[in-house]
């Protein structure tokens, strides 16, 4: 049973200069509940004429400063606070994004959590940001490697992880001196503007954070376009990063992109059978698997497949499906009919190939919103769409295999590379596996886990670039070089020393 009637509507703004204010021309859109079918946020729905004076306030907050060239260690309080004021707020933003996504309560205080700590993990970087120097180039030579800021970054988000996704972008370029306008998905941008606001209070200057609501086609193609933005930083599908790729090319802007994935877990018959057993059914389910890193395929030994597999099916029916903020929940609504349909769509494409449905494949009845029921498919083949597309669902495609080698080759039979779980208590196997899986990450004996330490992104089209740690400090900085002579110059048409001894 869903209840709805607690449930009020917020009204948000856009942050543009240091402002709270409306669209130019007035409209708006709302957001609803996709649990309760209940308006939940009214924004401002910005249009090019927004996103142009929120990219000129970023412009201005990065040549004229303070923020690029103030010391690391004020730039550390602000971020400092920023996470402080996050944890003070956790339970009301847990609970924005468990009503704008669907996701359960308890999942999201986790996310909101996990994101405080990025943005503390980040605060350490203002201080930690340096370049080189060179003292090997001969006695009238000096060089040295500055590292600055890449100036305003352009940073469009998605729907399934909304604080989270922004806090592994926001902090660590604002850590090293860069200025950013942030557009959040059009379905999920509460913690995004409340976010806004907390960094506001912690004293970030005015302009050097530019927050924009509105839909993708509208003021993200043009975000990736604008002649005044220095990077673009995309996490979303695949589809749009290659669109956003095509947007960013007028001015060559530098570009950071974090794409889907189609993560298999590798489970071999020597393994800890429990634990890989868990791993697989949170792997899928967590997050009504709309998220990037699903473990979407399990690849599971033949020898003794049936009775895991029979395992995980038992275990996946008894998942608790249903409202988000009742905290026994562990899969809550799909976000939008959009992606409903697209999963079972997908689903159908399983049926029709000739994978076998071994639990759920449809939506649930429920009396409001949108549910799917947690499904597993057995005998699926590495060429059929679902062992192939990334699902976004609470969709498993099983897979079996006979030899290591057989194996790698399954895992990497995707277009994707963004991560994949290896279950097994042999070294050679874990260590083999993991360097023959082409993926950002490779879990071994652990799924899901993520530190802002290290560095997270994909191989082949789930992505370019990393995020998080010191590789976010790559990602939001350039690089400029400083060669200085020292003592009297060799004129230019004096006879040229040995290279060996200038
Ligand atoms: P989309 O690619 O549809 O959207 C992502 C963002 O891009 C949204 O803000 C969207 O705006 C915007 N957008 C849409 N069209 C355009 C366009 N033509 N130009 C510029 N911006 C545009 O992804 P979803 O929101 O559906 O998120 C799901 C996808 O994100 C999955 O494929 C998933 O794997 C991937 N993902 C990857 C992660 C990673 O780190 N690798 C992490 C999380 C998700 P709007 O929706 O408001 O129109």
């Amino acid at each position: 049973m869903i209840v709805s009637s607690a449930i009020a509507a917020r009204e948000y703004q856009n942050l543009i200069d240091g402002a709270w204010v409306d669209a130019a021309d007035g409209g708006t859109f709302e957001r609803f509940s996709p649990a309760h079918d209940v308006v939940v946020g009214r924004y401002p729905s910005a249009g090019v004429a927004d996103l142009d004076r929120a990219v000129a306030a970023a412009r201005r907050a990065f040549d004229e400063g303070p923020w690029p060239t103030m010391p690391g260690v004020e730039r550390a309080r602000v971020l400092g606070r920023v996470a402080d004021a996050i944890r003070a707020e956790a339970e009301d933003l847990a609970y924005v994004e468990a009503l704008e996504s669907g996701k359960p309560v308890s999942q999201a205080r986790d996310e909101v959590l996990s994101s405080a700590d990025l943005w503390e993990y980040a605060a350490t970087l203002c201080r930690h940001t340096y370049g080189d120097t060179y003292n090997t180039l001969g006695p009238s030579m000096f060089g040295m490697v500055l590292r600055e800021p890449v100036g305003v970054v352009g940073m469009i988000t998605p729907w399934n992880f909304p604080l989270l996704i922004i806090s592994q972008k926001l902090p660590f370029a604002l850590a090293v001196g860069c200025t950013a306008v942030v557009k959040p998905a059009e379905i999920t941008p509460g913690t995004t503007v409340r976010l806004a606001q907390l960094a506001q209070d912690a004293g970030l200057p005015e302009g050097v954070l530019n927050v924009v609501t509105g839909s993708g086609r509208v003021i993200g193609t043009p975000l990736a376009a604008h002649p005044d933005v220095d990077m673009l930083s995309f996490t979303g599908s695949t589809d749009v990063g290659r669109r956003v790729i095509e947007a960013s090319k007028g001015n060559l802007k530098k570009v950071e992109l974090e794409l889907g994935g189609k993560n298999p877990q590798v489970v071999f018959a020597d393994a800890d059978l429990d634990a890989a057993l868990d791993a697989v059914v949170y792997g899928v389910y967590f997050n009504m698997g709309e998220c990037c890193n699903s473990g979407s395929r399990l690849l599971v030994e033949r020898t003794i497949a049936d009775e895991f597999v029979e395992r995980v099916v038992e275990r996946a029916r008894s998942v608790p499906v249903g409202d988000p903020l009742d905290p026994a929940t562990k899969v809550g609504a799909i976000a939008t009919d959009e992606q409903l349909g697209k999963i079972t769509e997908l689903v159908a494409s399983g049926s029709a190939e000739g994978a076998d449905l071994l639990l759920g494949g449809s939506r649930l009845e429920t009396d409001r919103g949108r549910f799917m029921a947690p499904t597993v498919f057995g005998g699926v083949r590495p060429t059929m769409r679902i062992a192939r597309e990334e699902i976004f669902g609470p969709v498993l495609s099983v897979l079996t295999f006979d030899t290591r080698d057989e194996a790698v080759r399954i895992a990497n039979s995707t277009a994707f590379g963004l991560s994949a779980g290896v279950w097994t208590r042999d070294l050679d196997t874990a260590i083999g596996m993991s360097r023959a899986i082409r993926a950002g990450t490779i879990w071994v004996n652990t799924f899901l886990d993520g530190y802002p330490e290290l560095p997270f992104g994909g191989y082949k089209e789930s992505g370019i670039g990393r995020e998080f740690g010191r590789f976010s400090v790559d990602a939001f900085t350039e690089l400029k070089t400083i060669q200085m002579h020292l003592g009297p110059r060799t004129s230019w048409w004096m006879p040229r020393p040995d290279s060996a001894t200038r």
